[in-house]
């Protein structure tokens, strides 16, 4: 490939809608273009780098056991009706219908998808195990879509459905994914931990997510360097109900949570914030709780909340705040909880932090209220995120904490889909079984970003050199010399042949131009010819990460850094 004919329409300026460094510098290199919120073109650099991060999942994939297929895009509502997700996926989920008024999905994950395909053909014991994977588009209409490619709409995602006679045969599945993820971020040379994780409404024992270690990822990790623990903060073990019970306060009376509290609940609840709102009362029939927004004397609205006993969590899909509401029976408070604690509920447990509770009097409540001591009706969970220093649950030395970026997480999924969908095989007694399945999802386009936001400097990215797309970059300093532009040509040439994937800047651009941008760019190696490659047969060659450069013979470049 010749400059000339790439299109990469580099940009001098960082756009000013862009947060992070990834989405500065793939809009800056010309990789991507935004065509609507979290959905963008892929040009053809972040192409090529897209298609080298697939190919080593595809490798990895296959070495495991995995077979390829490609699934559609548009998914019939009947099957997610029939895993009971069609209502539970929510908003997340983009919904069509057809010219009969059929619903329909884009797919934001394929459990049902699989599932019901597998169910129709595998009928016997003998045909398991069975890994089948597809590389594809997904489409999840995230809340806050943004940071570029990391929190799309629109995004590419290797999945991978495992399927198996009984748990053991899972549990050997889930390792290979394990192992095959493993060296799938070992090869695209990145920085990673796979670290335990929470496995959210997929449900299930068993699930790892592999972080790309990353100062602005969205994720915090624990992790102990006396033994191999690591975990999402999500999923730590967390300081025990009895220790903060010495921290609890005294019980005080006050009135009503303040403005502040109001508006996040208000924007938790996806009510208008209405600054005037002076008051929330709420009131609990064992199972369901109104909370009734007040405005000077006025209601202004009402939203029910169902299957809460004594409490329930409302989160903030981006997690910036997170609203509690709980207290004793009779009222229920909101109560406003910092960024970062954890509040853990089921249907019949709740914890508060910094409680507020109810005092049976309108708009009256107690703060400093001990879960424990205070009410004895529920049952208490743990309350706030693993901390840096807090000790590891397997060897008690303290824990080390990090940020990343999820790039990948594998699950155990046991029976919920297989048995949820009827999906069944015949044992070796003849017996009727459902497939006990594992899923394992990479972000393609998520991992590209995360290359970036941990491989980069001032001057731009510093790809690894498995995922670049080129690993190197020659550049005739005045390609308007003819015998410039034909030695670096008869490099290209030669460099091509030996298998090295290169690109040649022909453009009669200025030194200084060039180089600025392939240090955008980021190939991993720059080689510059110039009067003393045509006089000489030298060429410098520089290593991107660390500025290094050396003067070589051309014919020896490859030997020497590729
Ligand atoms: P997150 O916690 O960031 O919302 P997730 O846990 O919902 O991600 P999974 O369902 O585990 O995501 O999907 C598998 C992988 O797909 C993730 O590990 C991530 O790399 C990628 N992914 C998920 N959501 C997005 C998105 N909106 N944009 C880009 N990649 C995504
Ligand atoms: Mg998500
Ligand atoms: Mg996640
Ligand atoms: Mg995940």
């Amino acid at each position: 490939m010749r400059t000339t004919q790439l299109y990469a329409p580099t940009l001098r300026q960082t756009p000013a809608e862009a947060e992070v460094v990834s989405h500065q510098l793939m809009l800056r290199a010309g990789m991507i273009r935004k065509v609507a919120g979290g959905i963008y073109t892929y040009l053809p650099l972040a192409w090529r780098t897209l298609k080298k991060i697939e190919q080593i999942t595809r490798e990895e994939m296959d070495a495991a056991g995995g077979q390829e297929i490609m699934m559609p895009i548009i998914q019939p509502g009947e099957l997610w009706e029939e895993s009971g997700r069609w209502g539970a996926y929510g908003d997340e989920m983009m919904r069509i219908k057809d010219r009969h008024d059929r619903e329909f999905c884009l797919g934001p994950t394929h459990e049902e998808m699989i599932t019901s395909l597998v169910r129709d053909e595998v009928k016997s014991y003998k045909q398991l195990p069975l890994m089948l994977y597809q590389i594809q588009d997904k489409f999840r209409d995230e809340r806050r879509p943004r940071f570029g490619l990391m929190r799309g709409r629109e995004f590419i995602m290797k999945d991978l459905y495992s399927f198996d006679k009984d748990e053991a045969g899972m549990l050997e599945s889930y390792q290979k994914m394990f192992d095959a993820y493993t060296k799938i971020f070992t090869r695209c040379g990145l920085k990673f931990r796979p670290v335990e994780a929470d496995n959210g409404a997929i449900g299930g024992a068993h699930s790892h997510e592999f972080t790309v270690l990353a100062e602005s990822g969205e994720s915090n990790i624990v992790y102990c360097e006396s033994c191999d623990y690591a975990a999402s903060d999500e999923k730590a073990e967390l300081k025990p109900i009895e220790a903060q019970a010495e921290e609890a306060q005294e019980l005080k009376k006050v009135s009503t949570p303040d403005a502040h509290t109001i508006e996040l609940l208000c924007k938790c609840l996806n009510v208008p914030v209405e600054k005037t709102i002076k008051a929330v009362a709420f009131q609990t029939e064992t199972n369901e709780v109104v909370l009734t927004f007040v405005r000077g004397d006025h209601e202004v609205n009402e939203t029910k909340v169902q299957n809460a006993v004594g409490a329930l969590e409302l989160r903030m899909a981006d997690d910036d705040a997170i609203i509690a509401v709980g207290g004793c029976p009779g009222f229920m408070s909101p109560i406003g909880i910092k960024k970062g604690t954890k509040i853990l509920v089921d249907n019949t447990a709740m914890n508060i932090c910094n409680a507020v509770s109810g005092a049976n009097e309108k708009d009256v409540h107690y703060t400093g209220v001990n879960p424990k001591r205070d009410f004895t009706d529920v049952e208490v969970l743990d309350i706030r995120l693993v901390q840096k220093g807090d000790p590891c649950p397997h060897c008690g030395k303290p824990l080390e904490m990090t940020r990343g970026i999820e790039a990948g997480q594998v699950f155990t999924l046991g029976t919920k889909y297989s048995e949820a969908m009827h999906a069944t095989f015949l044992d070796e007694n003849g017996k009727e079984k459902p497939f006990v399945m594992g899923c394992y999802g990479i972000g393609v386009s998520r991992t590209m970003a995360a290359a970036i936001e941990q491989n980069n400097d001032k001057d731009g990215i510093i790809w690894p050199r498995a995922i670049a797309p080129f690993e190197a970059v020659i550049v005739p300093i005045n390609a308007k010399v003819p015998e410039q532009l034909e030695a670096g040509e008869k490099l290209y040439d030669e460099l091509k042949v030996s298998g090295v994937d290169v690109l040649l800047d022909d453009r009669k651009e200025r030194a200084g131009v060039k180089f600025k941008d392939a240090d955008l760019i980021g190939y991993p190696v720059r080689i510059t010819v110039g009067p003393k490659t045509v006089e000489e047969n030298t060429v410098e060659v520089r290593i991107r990460r660390t500025g290094e450069t050396v003067v070589c013979e051309k014919e020896k470049v490859k030997e020497t850094v590729l």
